[in-house]
């Protein structure tokens, strides 16, 4: 068993120096259980939407490297502030920028994929008892330019490292306790899910559910690293994402854009009640349909018009 444990903490989790604080003893409990621990810190808050719209302002022409170069700003601050917390705390904490960590990407600058990582740095930082503090969503390509991986990125450098130091799963701390049935902070009566596939959680965050960077979910599939999300806040047991497939079980409901409603479920196809359910509901409410489409794992609606919440609430009541 390796004893390398990965926790990913997202913005909203380290918003302010009281957040910040608390995931400090949080990760301080978990050293002394013995563990040896890599952190990996989003940006706080909404501070790379803020770099965003300041560069905004200064150019409506910016170099995407230059870009990348002030978007990764983010997180070097909220991993060296932690780390400042953690050594205050009298824990050895380093922090490392993306190419301290070794993570190489290729050069497609906002949306890099990651290529290596060469875990050299963090495993002898590990081995001399410290924790490792490293920046999610930013990488290092072959011409030495940093590189982003996309909005929401920090996830897919938290599974990403997991995969390379063969941890058993990967830890990501959010505002959430878990994957829910719909989107908890806009539907009514959700659940949490005990466990989704890696398919379905990847339907899900391609649908835009923000709560798992798509490609994290991918990486966390083909290296067969469960993936475990936890609430930051609380110690309820979350969601775990992993190839474990339940057939014909409907997990989540969701909505892209402002006209698209999408229902995930492995074996959705063959639900014929669920189908026949929300068939009737669409012709019941009269709704103006584009396209309507099946596959194995997911019913898509396409609406002519915009799709309020107070419709998808609906259909969760109808299914859930
Ligand atoms: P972080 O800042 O920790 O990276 P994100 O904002 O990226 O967190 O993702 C968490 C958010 O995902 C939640 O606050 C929630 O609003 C949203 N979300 C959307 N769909 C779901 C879902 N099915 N289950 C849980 N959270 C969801
Ligand atoms: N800070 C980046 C973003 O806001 C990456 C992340 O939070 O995962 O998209
Ligand atoms: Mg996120």
């Amino acid at each position: 068993m390796n004893n390398i444990i990965v926790l990913k903490f997202g913005g909203s989790s380290i918003s302010d120096n009281k957040k910040l604080e608390l995931v400090a003893r949080r990760i301080t409990k978990i050293y002394d259980s013995g563990k040896k621990i890599v952190v990996v810190l989003s940006a706080q808050g909404k501070t790379t939407d803020k770099l965003i719209k300041e560069a905004k302002e200064l150019s409506n022409n910016i170099p995407n490297r230059e870009l990348d170069a002030l978007l990764s700003c983010g997180e070097q601050m909220s991993t060296a502030k932690l780390s400042i917390l953690l050594n205050f705390y009298g824990y050895p904490a380093i922090s490392l920028t993306g190419w301290q960590a070794g993570i190489l990407t290729d050069k497609n600058s906002q949306n890099a994929n990651i290529l290596k990582i060469n875990t050299s740095r963090i495993l002898k930082e590990l081995n001399n008892e410290k924790i490792v503090v490293v920046t999610g969503f930013q990488g290092i390509n072959e011409n030495l330019d940093i590189t982003t991986l996309g909005r929401g990125g920090s996830d897919t450098t938290a599974v990403a490292i997991a995969s390379a130091l063969n941890c058993d799963n990967c830890y990501i701390f959010s505002d959430v306790d878990g994957v829910y049935t719909a989107d908890p902070n806009k539907i009514t009566n959700t659940k949490k899910l005990e466990n989704i596939s890696y398919k379905e959680m990847q339907e899900l965050s391609n649908e835009g559910a923000k709560v798992l960077h798509n490609r994290c979910v991918q990486i966390g599939e083909k290296f067969n690293i469960p993936i475990i999300t936890k609430s930051t806040f609380n110690e309820e047991k979350g969601t775990v994402i992993s190839n474990k497939i339940e057939d014909n079980s409907v997990k989540s409901i969701i909505k892209k854009d402002v006209s698209k409603v999408s229902i995930i479920g492995n074996g959705i196809i063959r639900n014929y009640s669920l189908i026949g359910k929300i068939i009737e509901y669409l012709k019941d409410k009269n709704f103006d349909i584009l396209k309507l489409e099946i596959t194995e794992m997911k019913i898509s609606i396409i609406f002519k018009n915009i799709i309020e919440d107070e419709s998808l609430q609906e259909i969760h009541k109808l299914i859930f």
